[in-house]
């Protein structure tokens, strides 16, 4: 009998072997060689330092999966491939389609070089539920308005073909060793520099199999309340499957057939449709491709943003003297991951409040979150400042001092985060520049000593910001 061809299989986005289209069909084909190319010199977006924390971690991950079979490699993808097929008889050259102007010029070029060479090259929906050219308005327009595309993409129902076995039962790779075994994961330079990521490590466990317990873990305790849970940060009503899903530990298509298994009720309906929000988020990524840097309404072109550094950098440490707010930054800053709600909260400040733009949020999640995602960043980014498709109106600036006082009513999540503030009572603890000097003191709140005091008038900023975008507005 002869030899099965060779091929490649690449993992870009797509840690995991279960369910993953392109591995799927590449192990169909012949001998898999998988690999990961570490390509980023030229990202315009390159990947912060707490998600390629996650990288290195998943690839750890799945070369032990793969028996030590996973091929690492530095550079150009175009150079490596180039190279790869110059080296060794691959026949097949095999991975899952991303949806950035970056990555797609970039696959783009990849395919028109196996093209030249007579090698086959195929790509596969690995990550959404519906690819973003299959949901259109009936004018063949796309949609700029979530509803709508959700209700289209639900009727159409999965489009990403489902191969649920753990790992594809005809998988056979190839010794890597027998080929080129690459460069070591721990010289590959995919951790960053510096131990800021160290105090992850016994927060997370990150992998294939721990997607699978998380998703268990909410499917048993998170899911029953989700719909009114999901908005209290000291609640375990949230999945946490953030970060697995964009890594691709785990599929959208596994997560919406779990949930699918569930009773249907209201909890089941809101998760689908924050998973919506995520398809949602690279259906406008893939059709708007400048969402990462402008603004989708125009008019915001001309909005004066702020460039005060010190009140940038305040927000980023958690130091704005807005009890809520800090919670949040400090959440991200100790565990890579911030709660919705604190996102929507720590964002409308830093844009409305602050004044700054949203590009500068967009740059610090990008560094800090284990979940950064250029989809789901930049969409979120521009609906927090108002400025996105389907956007919060601009005039609607969260309070967040009620914020607070509304999603942490016992102080539980604000007093973990911000610990100077434990012993103040609850009437004071989201705005503690009211308290009366006794309830300071006994609480061992020095205002402007160990805990800062408010950065910006709340008040004031607010009118200043309704202010300015009446202007841009007339
Ligand atoms: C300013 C801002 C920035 C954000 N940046 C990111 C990001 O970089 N990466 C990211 O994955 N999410 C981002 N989000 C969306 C959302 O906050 C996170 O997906 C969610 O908090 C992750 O926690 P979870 O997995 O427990 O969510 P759950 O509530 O359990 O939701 C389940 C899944 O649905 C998806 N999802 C939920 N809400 C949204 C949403 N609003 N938009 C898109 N997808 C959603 C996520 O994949 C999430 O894992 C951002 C939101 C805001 C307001």
């Amino acid at each position: 009998m002869s030899e099965q061809p060779l091929v490649l299989h690449i993992f870009t986005h797509d840690m995991r072997l279960s369910d993953n289209s392109s591995l799927f069909h590449a192990a169909k084909t012949g001998r898999v060689w998988p690999i990961f190319i570490d390509d980023h010199a030229d990202d315009p977006y390159p990947v912060g330092g707490a998600s390629r924390w996650w990288l290195y971690q998943s690839l750890r991950d799945l070369h032990t999966r793969l028996d030590g079979g996973l091929s690492i490699f530095t550079g150009s993808m175009l150079e490596v491939v180039s190279d790869l097929i110059a080296r060794f008889p691959i026949q097949g050259v095999f991975w899952n389609h991303r949806y950035d102007a970056y990555h797609r010029r970039q696959a783009d070029s990849v395919t028109e070089l196996l093209r030249q060479k007579g090698i086959a090259a195929r790509s596969f929906n690995g990550s959404l539920l519906w690819e973003p050219w299959s949901v259109r308005k009936d004018d063949g327009t796309p949609y700029k308005v979530f509803t709508p595309f959700y209700r289209k993409g639900c009727l159409k129902g999965p489009t990403q073909s489902r191969c649920v076995e753990s790992a594809p039962s005809d998988l056979h790779t190839v010794p890597c060793e027998t080929l080129d075994p690459g460069v070591p994961l721990d010289k590959a330079g995919i951790l960053p520099s510096g131990d800021w990521h160290q105090k992850f490590e016994p927060l997370w466990q990150v992998g294939e199999q721990a997607a699978q317990t998380q998703l268990q873990r909410f499917l048993d305790d998170g899911l029953s309340d989700y719909k009114k849970g999901r908005d209290f940060p000291a609640k375990r009503h949230v999945s946490m499957l953030s970060p697995y899903l964009r890594h691709g530990n785990i599929s959208a298509s596994q997560v919406h057939e779990a949930i699918g298994q569930m009773p249907p009720d209201v909890n089941t309906d809101h998760f689908c449709s924050e998973l919506g929000w995520r398809e949602f988020s690279y259906y406008l990524l893939y059709h708007f491709q400048d969402l990462p840097c402008a603004n989708l309404q125009k008019k915001f072109d001309r909005f004066p943003w702020s460039t005060n550094d010190a009140d940038l950098r305040a927000w980023q440490q958690g130091q704005t003297g807005i009890p809520i707010v800090d919670a949040g930054m400090r959440q991200l800053w100790q565990t890579g991951y911030m709660h919705n709600r604190l996102r929507m909260i720590v964002g409308s400040f830093l844009v409305k409040n602050l004044g700054h733009h949203w590009v500068e949020g967009e740059k610090w999640f990008r560094h800090c979150l284990v979940d950064h995602d250029l989809a789901s960043n930049s969409a979120s980014w521009q609906w927090v400042a108002g400025c996105g498709t389907d956007a919060a109106p601009y005039f609607r600036i969260f309070n967040p001092v009620t914020q607070g006082q509304r999603f942490d009513p016992t102080g539980e999540f604000t007093r973990k985060y911000v610990p100077e503030l434990q012993h103040l009572p609850d009437d004071f603890l989201f705005n503690p520049w009211d308290a009366p000097v006794l309830v300071l003191q006994v609480a061992e709140v020095g205002l402007g000593t160990n805990y800062p005091r408010p950065i910006v008038d709340l008040k004031q900023s607010r009118e200043q910001a309704l202010e300015k975008f009446k202007r841009l507005s007339s």
